[in-house]
């Protein structure tokens, strides 16, 4: 499955979610056949992590957005335990605080932005200046629709100065958001997260349906793609995210850098009392294990004399 171009939205291709599958599962059967591919993606993008941090070279930027209940903790949670915290964080963004709104909507999200060697994962995004401050009328329509050039020319910016940028959009329909508010009345460690807004914006659906598939439609870019991912099935999601992080990281061509060092002389200056030390242990475990071994094949010989006389 080549699933950076099977989920990757077109530059200014009109998307349509209610014709992308919510519920889509690749060639998987079930969860049970991808917990050993997700063990092996884990894998690669630790490593990958790691080849990054020490390159100290490339930045990743990647967005997570979502309708409520569509999975951003999950994946944070499942997609991220790759990856060491030492260079990796995240950030949410909630409603504006005074001194956000104070300010040109994308300096919070400028300010958060990765450094070089570091992923940073946004857990909502500036792309919520048009999808909530769309749907709710919290600015003037002239204000919002001119914000999709303002947020493309941001991630050019972004991306000219080396910062990769990867967009999720987390995929699930309607009943799947009902069955989950649902499933969190039941659950002791979800039961914090339920709000009766929830609910309420169930109302506005259709207009924040809407209003990702305007984003999506104006705002992926090869420098900048948005990904659809089908996310009714959490563990597809988790899968598809990976593969095309893993898929992103390994376009890099990474490689450690060259000590800068000469190991020889290293050796040599500082570790040779070791090594001369070790050398005679291993010579005299060398003696030990020959005389060792004669001796059992004395044994041997001694016990095959007794039973043959
Ligand atoms: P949560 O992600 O569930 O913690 O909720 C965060 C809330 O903040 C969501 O309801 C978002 O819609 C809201 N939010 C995030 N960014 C903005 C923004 N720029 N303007 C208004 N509301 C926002
Ligand atoms: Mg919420």
């Amino acid at each position: 499955m080549n699933t950076i171009d099977q989920f990757r939205i077109k530059t200014n291709s009109q998307v349509n979610l209610g014709k992308i599958e919510a519920d889509f599962r690749g060639d998987y059967d079930g969860e049970e056949a991808a917990i050993e591919v997700q063990e092996k993606l884990n894998q690669r993008l630790s490593e990958l992590q790691a080849l990054m941090y020490a390159e100290n070279m490339h930045v990743l930027l990647v967005v997570l957005q979502a309708m409520d209940g569509g999975g951003k903790d999950g994946t944070i949670r499942h997609v991220m335990e790759a990856w060491n915290p030492q260079s990796c964080n995240v950030v949410g963004f909630k409603v504006p605080t005074a001194e956000e709104l104070a300010h040109d909507y994308l300096w919070r999200i400028h300010k958060a932005t990765p450094r070089k060697g570091q992923i940073t994962v946004f857990n909502r995004s500036h792309y919520e200046d048009v999808l909530v401050v769309r749907v709710h009328n919290l600015v003037p329509r002239d204000v919002w629709s001119r914000r999709y050039n303002e947020i493309n020319n941001f991630e050019r910016g972004l991306a000219n100065s080396g910062t990769t940028i990867v967009k999720f959009f987390l995929h699930i329909d309607k009943e799947e958001q009902l069955r989950r508010f649902g499933d969190r009345l039941y659950e002791p460690d979800k039961q914090w997260k339920i709000s009766e807004a929830d609910y309420t914006e169930r109302e506005y659906w259709d207009d924040y349906q809407q209003a990702y598939e305007e984003a999506l439609s104006k705002c992926s870019f090869s420098y900048a793609p948005w990904y659809v991912i089908p996310a009714n099935q959490k563990w597809f999601r988790n899968l598809a995210i990976s593969q095309i992080l893993m898929e992103t990281m390994e376009s890099w061509k990474m490689k450690f850098p060259e000590p800068s060092v000469d190991l020889v002389e290293m050796r040599k200056k500082y570790h040779s009392e070791v090594a001369e030390e070790q050398g005679l242990a291993v010579a005299v475990e060398a003696v030990v294990n020959v005389k060792q071994a004669k001796g059992k094949k004395g044994k041997k010989k001694g016990k095959r004399k007794n039973k043959s006389s």
